[in-house]
């Protein structure tokens, strides 16, 4: 009797099984990232240093005192002009003040008044104090323009300046870009060094205890292992070099996977040897060479696989169970049971009467 039968499990356990090595994988996925980040958090160069060694101190200098001379000038500009808004307000006043004035002088003609002398000093006054803020108007838009004017000069000096530290720093970004490359580079070397011999043994394992009942664990961990390589791979190298990369291990996936089905053929594993003893017995056909088995009722027919069921087989009684050897190609068909003595089939797992097993090769 078959007693080693293997358990398949219930639909829970084999469910547990497949989410724990779900989150295994997503796990080993996490302790690798841990990895790859520290080696990414290596400082690379410093732009600002670099920038230093190209740049002219005296230009740069030059540029941040414009800069700062600018903003001065800026201020005073504005602070002038809030003044001469000011004063122009005032003047705004004193004419609005100066024509009432001379309206009044005017109705006091028409009817024949004469300014009195404190009016004609109130006009008097008036007048000065406008024409005295009129200059300083002038004055103050005199001293705005001539601001503008230096200012202008500043911001082209300032242009110049920065046009030239510009072309000085054309090299420094070159140099920075050189050294950003090869830091990465290092970077993904680093991971690479980190990550290949894990996936290498990783693959080796899966290789090597595919039958384990433990698979599922190596599983998780090459899984994990290979989408993190492909990641980093992915990330380091720019994409002309990735699919190289990437078409080079899809051709080793197939090709794998083509040497795997066509030893499966050459080599077939014991349960789907037996299912094609069964099904050959089934047809009396032999397993290894398809001549029909004729044996009993069937001694002096001949059939194939195609016509096996269209036959019709004389009923003959009392039919004696005999060993039998396919007469094609010499193979033990039939033969005596090791253990209840009756005959069996040679290449099926239980003997029919007993139920004895043997290991079918
Ligand atoms: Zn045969
Ligand atoms: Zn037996």
């Amino acid at each position: 009797m078959k007693t080693d039968a293997k358990s398949k499990g219930t639909w829970i356990h084999r469910f547990a099984i497949q989410l724990f090595t779900l989150v295994l994988a997503v796990l080993v996925f996490w302790v690798l990232g841990f990895f790859v980040e520290d080696i990414q958090s290596i400082k690379g160069p410093d732009y600002t240093s670099i920038e230093k060694k190209y740049l002219d101190k005296q230009l740069v200098t030059k540029q941040s005192a414009l800069e700062k001379q600018i903003a001065d000038l800026t201020r005073q500009i504005e602070n002038q002009t809030e003044k001469q808004r000011v004063v122009g307000d005032g003047s705004r006043n004193l004419q609005q003040t100066i024509n009432q004035l001379l309206e009044l002088q005017k109705i006091g003609l028409q009817k024949n008044v004469a300014f009195s002398g404190t009016e004609q000093a109130n006009f008097t006054s008036s007048l000065n104090l406008f024409l005295d803020n009129q200059k300083k108007y002038q004055e103050l838009s005199q001293a705005v323009s001539d601001m503008l004017e230096r200012k202008q000069g500043l911001v082209r000096d300032k242009e110049q300046a920065e046009q030239e530290i510009e072309k000085q720093r054309q090299p420094a970004r070159d140099e920075f870009n050189r050294l950003s490359n090869k830091h990465r580079l290092k970077l993904a070397f680093f991971q690479l060094a980190i990550l290949v011999p894990i996936l290498i043994v990783a693959a080796t394992v899966m290789i090597k205890k595919r039958s384990s009942i433990y698979f599922p664990l190596f599983l998780a961990f090459g899984a994990a292992t290979l989408v993190k390589v492909a990641l980093v791979v992915h990330e380091y190298f720019p994409s002309k070099y990735f699919k190289y990369i990437l078409i080079g291990g899809l051709l080793l996936v197939v090709a794998w996977l083509l040497v795997y089905f066509i030893r499966a053929i050459a080599f077939p594993k014991a349960q789907w040897l037996i299912k094609q003893y069964r099904e050959a017995y089934e047809r009396f056909l032999c397993p290894v060479c398809e001549y029909p088995i004729r044996i009993g009722p069937r001694r002096f027919l001949f059939w194939t696989r195609r016509t096996v069921n269209k036959m019709v087989v004389p009923t003959e009684r009392g039919d004696q169970e005999e060993k039998y050897t396919c007469p094609s190609c010499g193979s033990g068909l039939f033969e005596e049971c090791s253990s209840c003595h009756k005959i069996r089939h040679v290449m099926l797992p239980h003997c029919s009467h007993c139920g004895t097993e043997k290991e079918i090769k």
